[in-house]
């Protein structure tokens, strides 16, 4: 956890566009992003992704998917829709070990994912 890149944006440490923040969770815009949206939703606490949750843990996760939905719906997407992704381990791409959702909106996204 010492190095987390994402520990360091959850603590002020290193700069991010944060849209959202809280005790739990902190959202910020992704500085690569791939859709006109994309936004990251984190944990406070250190989680490396989904394979270390624990059922205390459910809460967090609920509270995270209602805000990717509200934050896609504050900015518009609502109704045309938005994706949002987990990705988990390496043939995933996951390239942070801090569990992070992906909230993106305003393209069409193609199905199934590449
Ligand atoms: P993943 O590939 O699922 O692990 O996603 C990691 C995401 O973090 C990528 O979309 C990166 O663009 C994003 N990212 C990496 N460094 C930063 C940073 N300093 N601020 C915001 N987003 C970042
Ligand atoms: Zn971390």
């Amino acid at each position: 956890m010492g190095d987390c890149l994402f520990c360091k944006i959850a603590a002020s440490q290193i700069p991010a566009k944060v849209v959202y923040s809280d005790e739990e969770l902190v959202a910020f815009d992704d500085i690569s992003p791939q859709a006109p949206m994309h936004v990251l939703i984190i944990p406070v606490e250190h989680v490396s992704g989904v394979g270390s949750l624990s059922s205390a843990h459910d809460a967090l996760v609920g509270r995270a998917m209602r805000l990717a939905a509200r934050l896609a719906a504050e900015r518009g997407f609502g109704e045309s829709g938005y994706r949002i992704v987990i990705n988990s381990g390496p043939d995933a791409g996951q390239s942070v070990q801090h569990l992070h959702v992906h909230v993106m909106a305003g393209r069409a996204f193609e199905w199934p994912a590449g």
